[in-house]
């Protein structure tokens, strides 16, 4: 679903990717790990076409993101983003935030879109707010909602950055749940997040990032049992 062939982006002098490499297959879940500026957002950025590369190539299910082909929008389209901020329309209520997309992107009516919606607040456990502002809700409840709206484009993959990281134990929790649902039903997913227990239970594998390379992925037993860098143990003595 996801190829990353050689990813490298530089930002002046700082060379943020170097030549990375990583697939992400259908139903495949990869939480991405690492120190504080080693270039994970960066590389989410890459991957969903918000930031572009300086060399190698991204391919979504099988077109490359660049401005042949499909075109750049088309293929970015495949790609839901879940931030660490929500970035949901203040003033629009929490349905209208969700069919927001497929109605003037895809083109969908109205009641067809609303259904859907519906049925992904069902989802993320949100049915009784679909009326509310953002403003109403707690962040965890927020972020569901931003999942929901994510998933509302039917995309190949989601990409989620520090989904958790401005929310408290108890919203966490309800906002790692959908997760490990979305992960068990398949959901194509690649994770950002301090999360180990998500990572421990929910991945297929974990990546560990470090000065703008992938230096080592491994299934989450094998990762956190025996990580064969010095870097990733020292990472981890951290965070555990
Ligand atoms: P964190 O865990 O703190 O979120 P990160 O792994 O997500 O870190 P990035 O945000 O990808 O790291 O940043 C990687 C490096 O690139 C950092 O040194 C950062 O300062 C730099 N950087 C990121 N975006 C830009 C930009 N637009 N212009 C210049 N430098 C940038
Ligand atoms: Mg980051």
């Amino acid at each position: 679903v996801v190829r990353v062939s050689g990813a490298t982006k530089t930002f002046g002098p700082l060379r943020v990717l170097d030549r990375v490499d990583l697939e992400l297959h259908s139903g495949e879940v990869v939480v991405l790990i690492g120190p504080s500026g080693s270039g994970k957002s960066t590389f989410c950025r890459c991957v969903n076409g918000l930031e572009r590369l300086d060399a190698g190539t991204v391919e979504i299910s099988g077109d490359r993101l660049s401005e042949s082909g499909p075109g750049l929008a088309a293929v970015r389209r495949r790609v839901g983003f879940i931030f660490q901020q929500f970035n949901l329309f203040p003033h629009l209520s929490v349905l209208d935030n969700v069919t927001l997309a497929p109605r003037l992107v895809n083109r969908v009516p109205r009641a067809d879109a609303e259904d859907a919606a519906r049925g992904l607040l069902v989802r993320v456990g949100l049915a009784d707010k679909a009326g509310a502002r953002p403003g109403q809700l707690s962040g965890g409840q927020q972020q569901r909602v931003a999942i929901a709206r994510a998933l509302a484009m039917e995309p190949d993959v989601l990409l989620f950055d520090e989904p958790t990281s401005a929310l408290d134990p108890q919203t966490t929790y309800e906002v790692v749940d959908v997760m490990e649902e979305l992960a068990t039903a398949g959901t194509t997913m690649l994770v950002v997040t301090h999360e180990m227990g998500f990572a421990r239970r929910a991945a297929d594998r974990v990546a560990f990032m470090d000065g703008g390379r992938i230096v080592e992925v491994a299934p989450p037993a094998e990762f956190f049992a025996a990580p064969t860098s010095e870097r990733a143990r020292t990472f981890l003595s951290h965070v555990l």
